[in-house]
């Protein structure tokens, strides 16, 4: 048989099991942990395309009481581990892992803090410029938890973006919980958008929420058993498997008036 034949078969199995072709998607956060806030999102486009997530931080100052682990190199060791059971649990490609400390070094002060803010501004760049992602996304202003380095990682990704002209492939969204979705966990006091502002509805199956939880169960670190185990309930008890994003849109009219 000639290559012609074969590569059109190809094609078509290829076709068959997803409406879209392959695309890259890569998803920017602050923590090893927060990529766990899309989860089944990313094991459903796993499935069929290049799926990155891109972590900023190193989590060094992520201390639990149930871990007792105390904050720096030990931690991020355990955290990167952790990143990477993740990633892996979803089907998605290795972490890229920036390493900035938490919060970028502004405990230290300015200084250190706009150093490692041009640090990661570089490397953000470099790695969009590198992976030509079709799909980028990250935190909205609402940040899941409104943790400042949520928020600066999707100001950051925003302004890294802005700075040049987009290619017509790529968008970029910003992920949010619905106010039911935030209510869901009063305990961790979730921001919320409201849902008029949410353009993006992304469904999910089951088995992508079974994958979310055993990527949600390599956190060992972050959250106790009881903590794991109430969250997964919760979230096996809601019937509606739907994440929400807003995509990020510019006009094309230039206006002359506000
Ligand atoms: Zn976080």
């Amino acid at each position: 048989m000639s290559k012609g034949p074969v590569l059109f078969l190809f094609l078509i199995l290829g076709l068959a099991g997803n409406a879209q072709p392959s695309r890259i998607i890569l998803a920017v956060f602050a923590h090893p942990d927060d990529e766990t806030t899309i989860a089944p999102v990313l094991a459903k486009y796993g499935e069929y395309n290049q799926v990155y997530v891109l972590i900023a931080t190193d989590g060094r100052f992520g201390v639990t009481d149930h871990a007792g682990i105390d904050a720096g190199d030990s931690l991020v060791k355990i955290r990167n581990q952790e990143l990477a059971c993740s990633c892996r649990k979803l089907g998605i490609n290795k972490p890229i892992q920036l390493g900035l400390p938490d919060q970028l070094g502004s405990p230290e002060g300015m200084g250190a803090y706009f150093s490692h803010l041009a640090t990661l501004k570089k490397e953000l760049a470099k790695v969009i410029t590198d992976l030509k992602p079709d799909v980028v996304v990250t935190f909205g202003p609402d940040a899941d938890s409104g943790h400042p380095d949520h928020r600066l990682v999707g100001i950051v990704t925003t302004e890294v973006l802005l700075k040049d002209k987009w290619p017509a492939n790529l968008s970029l969204y910003y992920f949010s919980w619905t106010k039911q979705q935030a209510d869901k966990f009063p305990e961790w006091n979730l921001n919320y958008t409201h849902q008029t502002h949410l353009n993006t509805k992304i469904s999910f199956l089951e088995k992508h929420e079974e994958m979310s939880y055993e990527a949600i169960r390599c956190y060992q670190s972050q959250y106790s058993e009881e903590e794991l185990d109430r969250w997964i309930g919760r979230e096996r008890a809601d019937p509606l498997n739907v994440l929400y994003f807003r995509e990020f849109a510019t006009s094309k009219e230039i206006r002359e008036d506000f």
